[in-house]
């Protein structure tokens, strides 16, 4: 609301004198004006919130040519019916950021009162599978979100407009000034307890009866997320301005992490896909195929070249049957095989079928030992080990001796160690 005190002669040079300008200061020296003066007044910098205040309405009106032609023409009061009788300014750090481009002096601006603040963003982690992101998918979520209340469109009021709260004139902030020494006042500056900030205060009577004056309301939202084709793990699905709506707030964005759950079959990492594959040795020496269920259904018919032999470890690959590209689903990177051989256990063949085998076979390698040699060797005998284990055995072992030794030395020795 602006002008408490009833109709008033029309004046028409308030706002120039407020900017001190002429009345027919061109756009320009407006702009220049205000921008000096707000600069000056901003309550950071210790200016006054009211003459802030006075500056931020006069721009307002002045830099904008239809506001200007009617104030020109009836004056103040004229302009309150042109804003739809509720005469409604906008914040003037609203003003002041606006003009400024958002940025004002470099400060937090955690408790300047009545100002536009970012709303939070709700950041959620989307499971998919990796045929979700092979084949591209929509999910379907179900989220609840404050928003605005609909019956009184957020403004918290049947009438839809609300007093300027006493306590602050308005402006969402309370001055207090402390005289802290001879000619030294000390100013503070907070949030408006009684309109908690808003700069305004609804009548009980004209509370809204949804919301009961607090503008928000809770709202259930399906949201369908589209999980595009070669989306990477951690990838961000974004929903700008969805989060949760709030007075003097601008909506944040409701965020969707992509967590891509493991494949029993498939690994991924990047474009290309890997799979292991068990073979027998007889298909690693004699030529194998077998079929591979891809990701989209399809059944990939995967056999050796005549002739080839297949090492333990030894990668293959299929050229555009890995992940499709995000952005260039057209484009796949490589599937690729890595194989395992199974070789028959001890035992499994006989001498005879040993020699039989020998014969097919590449020849033994005769430089191992000759019959001259093999008199001056003395015999051994192989065992089993299950390697890994007994390495990892070996190595807790010297650790705890490396450790119990420590404890015997002088302590000043192991704050060297520790230091290295
Ligand atoms: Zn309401
Ligand atoms: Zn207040």
């Amino acid at each position: 609301m602006f002008g408490r005190g009833g109709p008033r002669r029309s004046d028409n040079s308030k706002y120039y004198d407020i900017l001190g300008v002429s009345k027919n200061a061109s756009e320009d020296e407006i702009k220049k004006a205000y921008r000096k003066a707000a600069m000056k007044n901003h309550p950071d910098k210790g200016g006054d919130p009211e003459k802030f205040k006075e500056l931020g309405q006069a721009y307002e009106v002045l830099s904008d040519p239809e506001k200007k032609d009617l104030y020109d023409q009836y004056g103040e009061d004229a302009l309150k019916e042109g804003m739809g009788g509720g005469g409604s300014f906008h914040n003037p750090f609203d003003i002041f950021e606006s003009f400024f481009g958002g940025a004002s002096f470099g400060g937090g601006g955690s408790s300047r009162g009545r100002r536009q603040k970012h709303g939070e963003d709700v950041v959620h982690s989307l499971k998919v599978s990796l045929e979700d992101v092979y084949n591209g998918t929509t999910k379907k979520l179900s989220l609840s979100r404050n928003v605005f209340c609909s019956k009184c469109k957020g403004k918290g009021s049947k009438s839809g407009t609300a007093g300027r709260c006493f306590g602050c004139q308005g402006t969402g902030m309370k001055i207090t000034r402390r005289q802290i020494g001879l000619g030294m006042i000390q100013q503070m500056q907070h949030v408006c307890p009684d309109c908690r900030g808003s700069g305004e205060v609804i009548n009980e009577r004209d509370k809204c009866p949804q919301c009961k004056g607090n503008k928000i309301s809770q709202e259930k939202k399906v949201l369908e997320v589209h999980v595009e084709k070669g989306m990477q793990q951690g990838q961000k699905i974004v929903f700008e301005g969805q989060a949760d709506e709030a007075p003097d707030t601008i909506t944040g964005d409701i965020v969707f992490v992509l967590q891509v759950k493991d494949h029993p079959r498939f690994r991924r990492e990047q474009d290309d896909l890997f799979i292991d594959q068990n073979l027998s040795l007889t298909e690693a020496l004699c030529g194998f195929q077998f079929a591979v269920k891809h990701l989209d259904g399809r059944q990939l018919l995967i056999k050796s070249n005549p002739g080839e032999v297949i090492k333990p470890g030894q990668y293959k690959a299929l050229n555009d049957e890995g992940m499709p590209q995000h952005n260039r689903p057209f484009m796949k990177g490589r599937l690729y095989i890595q194989f395992n051989v199974d070789f028959p256990d001890s035992g499994f063949l006989s001498p005879d079928q040993c020699q039989l085998l020998e014969k097919v076979l590449p020849q033994k390698s005769s430089k191992h030992v000759s019959d001259m040699e093999l008199d001056d060797c003395e015999e051994t005998t192989l065992h089993d080990v299950n390697f890994k284990e007994e390495m990892r055995r070996k190595q807790q072992q010297q650790h705890r001796e490396a450790y119990d030794e420590d404890d015997d030395e002088p302590s000043g020795h192991r704050v060297q160690c520790a230091q290295q």
